[in-house]
């Protein structure tokens, strides 16, 4: 029986995997790549209603989106103000999602697991692994080492354990797309707190939701159709970005322009590329195994990869603690997840592929409408994906 396990990556599934872990009596330790006090996680996310519900299945709920706010439903509206519909984002029947900022998460996360006494250690940047057979070894780029029983990769879209599991295994693909958002005060949207509304702009794409105490959170998506180099755009001036952005949105109805003037430049986060994984053929191999984006990085319109990487943390530590050995509870856990991840990502894919829009806002639909919106005649899988409990005595 599997009694320790190397958890790479501390970020959403990294974390959430260890305390998952611990439930089942197994001892897990978390190596994350980035130094202690590294806030650098982009803007803000939405958990949905799924996402809160396996955190609930191991306790973790209440602390994890304690500085999150509601946002059942989400407005779409069109480059000339026109609604473009209203749907929900959250399950009938279980908690509301909530938009949470992102490094508000990974640090409720990480505070949780050591509370929980999860050891966390910091400036651990896997670089392989190997399997020997009745253990794993991990290799640091500080030349440092750890064994364990297991080795699961919770590192990300761009997983360094995905390659160790299968050297051949598809690279993540660039969605065309560069993401970046803020903070704004001061500035009367007309929105009500709890709202979340979603522009089709011409040139670019903008999103904002309201906090209760009335500050603006936002992000743009601007295409770029040729893949920056590594570190380029993260590199960008927030100053640049208010600029790029003002000219983008400067023809569109909304409030994007006076969002981003009420934006104090401390505020505007850094830029990032965006990078999709859609199918990976092999999860696991031998005492490996990758969770979260890691295995299956949906398109940002499905709004459920970090929901995702929750739900795979609970079901991962539940198919160990009730399995005989780590290759059947690997085997049971890919049974149990592809298919529900796979009809995710596929779904969105499908719905991005039925556009009419002209080649930027074509752009943008493939890449970020809302899943959700698209499927609204489909409110039964609206349900699926959001409705979906993750449970810790029964598997679900
Ligand atoms: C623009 C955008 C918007 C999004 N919006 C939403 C949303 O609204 N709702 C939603 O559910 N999801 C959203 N997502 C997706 C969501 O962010 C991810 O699915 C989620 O973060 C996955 O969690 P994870 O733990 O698997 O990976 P991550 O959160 O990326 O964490 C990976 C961790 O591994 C570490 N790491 C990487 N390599 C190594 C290494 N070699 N060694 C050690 N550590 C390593 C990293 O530093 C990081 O801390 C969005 C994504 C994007 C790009």
């Amino acid at each position: 029986m599997s009694r320790t396990a190397l958890v790479i990556g501390g970020g959403i599934a990294g974390p959430a995997t260890a305390m998952a872990l611990r439930k089942a009596g197994i001892e897990a330790v978390v190596h994350e790549a980035r130094a202690e006090g590294d806030g650098d996680a982009g803007v803000f996310l939405t958990l949905g209603s799924n996402g809160i519900e396996a955190l609930k299945a191991i306790d973790a709920d209440r602390r994890a989106t304690a500085t999150g706010f509601a946002t059942p439903e989400l407005t779409l509206r069109g480059s000339k103000g026109k609604t473009l519909g209203v749907s929900k984002i959250s399950s009938a029947t279980a908690a509301p999602s909530m938009t949470i900022r992102r490094a508000d998460l990974y640090r409720a996360l990480h505070e949780e697991a050591v509370r929980r006494g999860v050891q966390v250690v910091h400036g651990k940047r896997l670089v392989s692994a190997e399997d020997t057979g009745d253990a794993v070894t991990a290799t640091f780029a500080d030349v440092t080492t750890a064994t364990g029983d297991l080795l699961i990769g919770c590192d990300g879209v761009h997983s360094t354990v995905r390659r160790a599991v299968d050297p051949g295994a598809p690279a993540p693909s660039y969605a065309g797309l560069i993401s970046l958002g803020g903070y704004a005060r001061g500035v009367d949207t007309g929105a009500e707190p709890g709202s979340y509304t979603m522009i089709f702009g011409r040139r670019a794409f903008f999103g904002y939701a309201v906090a209760p105490d009335g500050e603006v959170w936002w992000f743009a998506n601007v295409p770029r159709p040729a893949e920056p180099a590594r570190g380029e755009v993260e590199r960008i001036p927030a100053d640049e970005w208010r600029r790029t952005l003002a000219g983008a949105f400067a023809d569109d109805a909304g409030p994007a322009v006076r969002i981003l003037e009420a934006t104090a430049t401390a505020d505007i986060m850094p830029a990032s590329p965006v990078h999709l994984l859609k199918r990976l053929p092999a999860w696991h191999r031998g005492r490996m195994i990758v969770v979260g984006d890691a295995a299956h990085a949906p398109s940002p319109s499905s709004g459920q990869g970090a929901s995702l990487a929750i739900e795979d943390a609970v079901v991962l530590a539940r198919c160990l603690r009730d399995a005989p050995s780590h290759a059947e509870a690997f085997a049971d856990f890919v049974r149990r997840r592809r298919p529900r991840v796979e009809k995710i990502v596929k779904q969105a894919a499908r719905i991005n592929n039925s556009k009419a829009a002209g080649p930027v806002g074509r752009l943008f639909l493939d890449a970020f409408m809302p899943l959700f919106l698209r499927a609204a005649a489909r409110s039964s899988f609206t349900e699926e994906v959001y409705g979906h409990r993750t449970t810790w005595e029964v598997a679900a």
